[in-house]
């Protein structure tokens, strides 16, 4: 079984001004450099605006910047659009795509998003590709197959576990408080790890991460889980404190 080094991912979504972002950056790296080894890898997705100050101001430190979306094409008329190279350049080594809130407020779909991590691998990006079921689906009992569809949708050719992560997000836990039971995410993300055979290659050493709600008080539990490499977090990134206590616990 190879080696999976967990990764702390945060999502600052549409959340940032300059001064407070470069603080909140500046902050993880001193701690990362203050804690000499540790057990995982940790990143910032800021928003676009920012990921150029915050990337040089982290520059030469373990602290990983990446971007939270980008366009399958690698320049052209997109207005508002941001393309793969567009975050190499401005110093991103990852870029989140099909995070739940593209997939539901710009319609994105499986195709889309598997067009935008082979845009992401081209560029020379890791891809963290999300999926995740909704309350509905959950309740219908179709969250196994949801996720697994998306997976098997959402990976380009050429993926491999070394540009590409997969997180488990279920749409309902998001944001909200409200976290799987470490029961449910063990059993999706064991049905992730057997979905990614044969579409990815090693797909044993892929990362699955488990976001939704994801805190201090919580990590602990859902980082134990099976299959659980790390956590895309949401709210709790934006502090600190809480961002490094779910660290801290891998
Ligand atoms: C997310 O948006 O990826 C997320 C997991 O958000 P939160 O941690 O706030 O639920």
């Amino acid at each position: 079984m190879p080696e999976r080094r967990k990764l702390i991912a945060g999502n600052w979504k549409m959340n940032g001004l300059h001064a407070a972002g470069l603080e909140l950056a500046t902050d993880l790296s001193k701690r990362l450099a203050a804690a000499g080894t540790v057990g995982f890898d940790m990143l910032v997705c800021p928003p676009a605006t920012l990921i150029h100050p915050v990337a040089q101001a982290v520059a030469g430190t373990p602290l990983a910047v990446g971007g939270q979306d980008c366009h399958v094409k690698p320049s052209g008329a997109h207005t508002g659009d941001i393309s793969a190279a567009m975050l190499v350049d401005a110093g991103c080594a990852f870029v989140i795509v099909g995070h739940s809130e593209r997939r539901q407020n710009h319609g994105e779909d499986d195709a889309l998003v598997a067009a935008k991590a082979a845009a992401a691998h081209a560029a020379g990006l890791i891809a963290i590709i999300c999926v995740g079921e909704t309350l509905e689906q959950r309740e219908a009992g179709q969250a196994l197959d949801v996720v697994a569809s998306q997976v098997a949708g959402s990976i380009p050719s050429r993926a491999d576990a070394a540009n590409t992560v997969i997180a488990y997000e279920p749409v309902w836990a998001i944001g909200t408080g409200k976290t799987a039971t470490s029961a449910d995410v063990a059993e999706v993300h064991a049905h992730v790890r057997a979905t990614l055979a044969g579409r990815i290659g090693d797909p044993d050493a892929v990362r699955i991460l488990y976001g939704g709600s994801v805190k201090p008080s919580n990590a602990a539990e859902l980082m134990a889980v099976d299959h659980v490499d790390g956590a895309l977090v949401g709210g709790a990134s934006l502090i600190a404190d809480d961002f490094w206590g779910i660290a801290e616990t891998c």
